[in-house]
């Protein structure tokens, strides 16, 4: 397998009529993590979900390709054929849709034409195996997808989804919010397992708690739709000391937040359907 390579160049896109993102350029390949760091209300959420190809936001611009290959012309499954994987801010619930056979079903969809399926008994002793290793409880591969899973299991089961298929790119959005000392190691573990020439990924947080666990080799900063700076592990121990004014007060920048009259919220409606868990 080469080296796989996910570029995005001068992305523009929007939601609900608001442009949210405005001139994205960003190229993660195999080998490197990358760690995109901000705010609240400032894009990021809203990157990972236009590269996934999520039908609320509208793409007025630039470009995305996997491997060459243009991200913006293909569906959501091809997304994931390609090798793209996306573990949501806030993961969906599938009712009637257990875990196990959510990855079966999903594992399913990344074959190439031709490769033949994985034997059940082998996906079972995988699926045990990665099970132990997040230390997660045994029942969850047998509940429905996400439903009435805890914050924090939640997040475990998407790094669960991620190992057992595999991306290429894996973007993983605040993979750190709701997970204690414990769990963010079992995380970082988890991610930095997978390294390798053939995995890239983007660390999507706005605090560097996970990044003590995750060492990403390129950081970046997002404010008001743009990645406004970029550099390696001193910018993500800085911010840690001084937090973002600075880098407002050296671009100018007064309110770093996309849509500047919004009222500043814990968590923004998504439209996942997952508000009314949240209790919005
Ligand atoms: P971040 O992840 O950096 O906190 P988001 O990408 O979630 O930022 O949000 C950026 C802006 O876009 C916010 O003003 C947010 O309210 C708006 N936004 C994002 N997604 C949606 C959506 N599905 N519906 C309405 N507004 C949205
Ligand atoms: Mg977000």
């Amino acid at each position: 397998m080469s080296k796989p390579v996910l570029k995005i160049s001068d992305l523009r896109a929007s939601v609900e009529e608001k442009e949210i993102l405005k001139g994205v350029n960003l190229e993660i390949k195999g080998g490197e993590i990358h760690a995109i760091m901000g705010p609240n209300g400032t894009g990021k959420s809203t990157l990972s979900q236009v590269v996934m190809g999520h039908p609320s936001y509208e793409v007025l611009g630039g470009e995305i390709t996997m491997n060459g290959e243009d991200v913006l012309e293909m569906e959501v499954d091809e997304r994931a054929h390609a090798g793209l994987f996306l573990a949501m801010q806030y993961p969906s619930e599938i009712p009637g849709v257990t875990n196990s056979d959510f990855l079966r079903m999903s594992k399913r969809a990344r074959l190439e034409e031709g490769e033949k399926e994985q034997s059940l008994i082998k996906f079972i002793n995988e699926l045990d195996a990665t099970i132990d290793e997040l230390k997660i409880q045994p029942d969850m591969a047998h509940r429905y997808l996400n439903e009435g899973f805890s914050g924090g299991e939640k997040k475990r089961n998407e790094i669960l989804q991620m190992k057992m298929l595999k991306p290429e790119i894996a973007i993983l959005d605040e993979i750190d919010s709701g997970l204690d000392v414990d769990a963010l190691k079992i995380v970082g573990d988890a991610v930095n397992s997978m390294r390798s020439e053939e995995f890239g990924a983007l660390i999507i947080t706005h605090y560097q708690r996970i990044l003590d666990y995750i060492t990403p080799d390129f950081v970046h900063v997002m404010m008001q739709g743009r990645i406004v700076k970029s550099g390696g592990i001193e910018l993500m121990k800085k911010i840690d000391e001084e937090g973002y004014e600075w880098i407002k007060e050296e671009l100018g920048i007064e309110d770093e937040r996309v849509i500047q009259d919004e009222e500043k919220r814990p968590v923004r409606l998504d439209s996942c359907g997952t508000k009314e868990k949240l209790g919005l």
